[in-house]
């Protein structure tokens, strides 16, 4: 059925607004249109033409010949514990990516992913383990947040944070991600304040200068190690964009008042996690207006890397703070469904098994 014949319609779902009005403009519609579907797609999560109800029936059935809104269907969602859900998404390709929804107090905050895999081989984290795939489409980025903002408004919730921390390299996918973040930003689109989307890199320097022109967004730059020796070992990418220049584009990128600019360090026992280390860190940081969050390893099947003991972090820490670091400890959500940082795989396509998850029912059905 998927793979039959491709659907020629003009997927709307990912389109810049501007590139939506002018959709609409080259085929004769009324300028308001683009504001009445967008709201549609991106206020009230809308599937198909036939649910948006202020529009008359003429127009509908003209849409739905025109246009389709693609929707790939959730295959998995897994509920942690500690209220974070993963759902597992089966592309139109077959590929499987995932997204991870974290509430936290008043946040509710959706980690995306842009890519079915990832060519960085990051020697710590899943996602690289098993190859890149593809690029995903903004399509295809954007419905992850749809998604999860059709589920919390079920419950009377509403997303307040996107962050690009997912499956993939955002900044090796720079024209469908920049796509996703005009949608995510536009007033007609999600709406979202500039900081409450954050683009999380392993340091691509030429795409993240560009994104930081032409975006107000936040950024968040794995660094994981002080030293380009250390850090080339855990990240091969250093070797094309080593250390001290990412250090140097971070305290480049333009920032509002009162903002910072995140540095990802994954704490790992015995690798990165001495004393030395942390000095070291601090020294690369001091006067920059970098903020660090320690992330300690999620352990995964790929690797056998272990987080450091509680008094070795803290350890750590404590020299960041002493050399007037602001830093703090990314807490561990999602471990026992596989959702935490570094833990995204996306299951391959396989034969489907049958009723291994209880919300398998609830996930699958097209208006839960
Ligand atoms: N490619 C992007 C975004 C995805 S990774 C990037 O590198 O930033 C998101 C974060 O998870 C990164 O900071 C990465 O260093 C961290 N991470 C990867 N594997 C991890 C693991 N096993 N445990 C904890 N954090 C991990």
């Amino acid at each position: 059925m998927m793979n039959a014949m491709k659907d020629a319609r003009t997927d709307l779902k990912g389109m810049p607004l501007p590139e939506l009005e002018e959709f609409f403009r080259s085929r004769g519609k009324e300028r308001y249109r683009t504001r009445q579907v967008s709201r549609w797609l991106y206020r009230k999560f809308a599937e198909e033409f036939s649910t948006m109800t202020d529009l008359s029936r003429d127009f509908r059935e003209e849409m739905e010949t025109m246009c389709r809104i693609s929707s790939p269907p959730a295959e998995k969602v897994e509920l942690s514990l500690d209220g974070t859900e993963k759902v597992l998404f089966r592309l139109e390709d077959g590929e499987g990516v995932e997204s991870v929804l974290i509430p936290e107090k008043s946040r509710r905050t959706l980690c995306v992913s842009t890519q079915a895999g990832c060519a960085l081989s990051c020697v710590f984290c899943a996602t690289g383990a098993s190859g890149f795939r593809r690029n995903m489409t903004s399509a295809e980025i954007i419905h992850q947040v749809c998604f999860a903002g059709r589920r919390l408004a079920e419950r009377g919730e509403r997303l307040t944070n996107v962050v690009f921390m997912g499956m993939g390299e955002p900044l090796e996918n720079v024209p469908e991600v920049s796509r996703a973040i005009d949608i995510l930003l536009s007033q007609y689109g999600f709406g979202l304040a500039g900081k409450r989307v954050t683009v999380s890199t392993a340091g691509i320097i030429p795409a993240m200068r560009d994104l930081a022109d032409r975006y107000p967004v936040s950024f968040a730059v794995s660094l994981n190690a002080a030293s380009e020796e250390v850090r080339s070992r855990l990240m091969p990418v250093n070797r094309r964009y080593p250390l001290r220049d990412l250090i140097a584009a971070m305290r480049g990128i333009p920032l509002r008042n009162g903002c910072k600019v995140t540095a990802e360090y994954v704490l790992l026992s015995g690798v990165n996690d001495t004393p030395a280390d942390a000095r070291a860190l601090a020294r690369l940081l001091s006067g920059a207006r970098i903020k660090v969050n320690l992330i300690p390893v999620n352990p995964h099947d790929q690797g056998d890397f272990r987080p450091p003991s509680p008094a070795s972090e803290e350890r750590f820490r404590d020299i960041l703070v002493a050399g007037g670091v602001q830093t703090i400890t990314r807490e561990r959500r999602g471990a026992d469904i596989r959702a935490a940082c570094g833990q995204l795989r996306g299951a391959p396509a396989g034969p489907r098994e049958r009723g291994k998850s209880p919300l398998r029912a609830i996930a699958s059905s097209k208006n839960p």
